[in-house]
């Protein structure tokens, strides 16, 4: 499995968010995490990236590996890709200077070839000519005053040049108008690939009519209670969670 995540219970002082949640990917798959706000999707994204402070119980395993005992950094050199709801702001910190030092430390790790400054430059031009994004915005310190929809195409100019095999997104779809939503799904489609698993966490059923799930999964109240094709994001936009709720209740 490109994922193994059995049993995941992940607390704050005070308060289990997570409650044994079980879940698996396999290469080649790209599965939807879909909930109700506050069920925990983002707290599993962040206990994934090993960004937050939770105390943490069960296993979530890459490749056979347990990534909780690694490094955000190490994770990342695994191959692991997150994107974050609110993605971090760097202020003098110019974005290609921060995707390259990023890109290079992850292929060191790894015992790869860095890349020169000017095969980096070619291919983040490229990348972001298929996003429709100027040099000015490369440019620019990370992610200060762009829109949400700038923040959207610069996180998917990272996930095309890091070519990660495991890409996790935390509402990727959330505040973008329907021009930057095509954009995101076309990066998330071009990405797709048999050595390659996905996993889109979304409020919404709309970024799944752009890219088709091989699964879907229900998180409510820190659990999956229910899994299905792509067919169940529908009945879950018409029908909404109610029907989850008052069984987790
Ligand atoms: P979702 O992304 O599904 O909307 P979250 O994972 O963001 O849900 O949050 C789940 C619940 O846990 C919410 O009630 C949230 O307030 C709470 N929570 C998550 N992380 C923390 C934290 N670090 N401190 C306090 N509460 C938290
Ligand atoms: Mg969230």
């Amino acid at each position: 499995m490109m994922l193994d995540i059995r049993d995941l219970h992940a607390a704050i002082p005070g308060r289990e968010i997570l409650k044994g949640l079980t879940l698996s990917i396999p290469a080649g798959q790209v599965h939807a995490i879909m909930g109700p706000n506050g069920a925990g999707k983002s707290t599993l994204s962040q206990v994934l990236a090993g960004r937050a402070d939770y105390e943490i119980t069960g296993e979530a395993l890459m490749d056979g590996e347990s990534l909780l005992p690694l490094t955000p950094e190490e994770r990342a050199s695994k191959g692991l890709f997150m994107s974050f709801q609110y993605p971090l702001e760097l202020p003098g910190v110019p974005a290609m200077t921060f995707v390259r030092t990023a890109l290079n430390s992850q292929k060191r790790a790894r015992g790869e070839a860095e890349l020169s400054p000017g095969e980096f430059l070619k291919k983040a031009r490229e990348a972001a000519k298929r996003l429709a994004m100027s040099d000015d915005m490369l440019r620019r310190a990370l992610n200060v005053g762009f829109s949400g929809g700038e923040k959207k195409r610069m996180e998917m100019l990272q996930m095309a040049m890091f070519e990660p095999r495991l890409a996790i997104l935390d509402e990727t779809d959330s505040g973008l108008d329907i021009d930057a939503l095509r954009v995101v799904s076309e990066s998330i489609n071009a990405l797709r690939s048999p050595q390659r698993a996905m996993l889109l966490i979304t409020h919404y059923e709309r970024l799944l009519e752009y890219v088709k799930p091989d699964q879907v999964h229900v998180l409510v109240d820190g659990r999956i209670v229910d899994s299905g094709g792509p067919d169940l994001a529908q009945k879950l936009e018409a029908e909404g969670y109610d029907r989850y709720q008052k069984a987790a209740a």
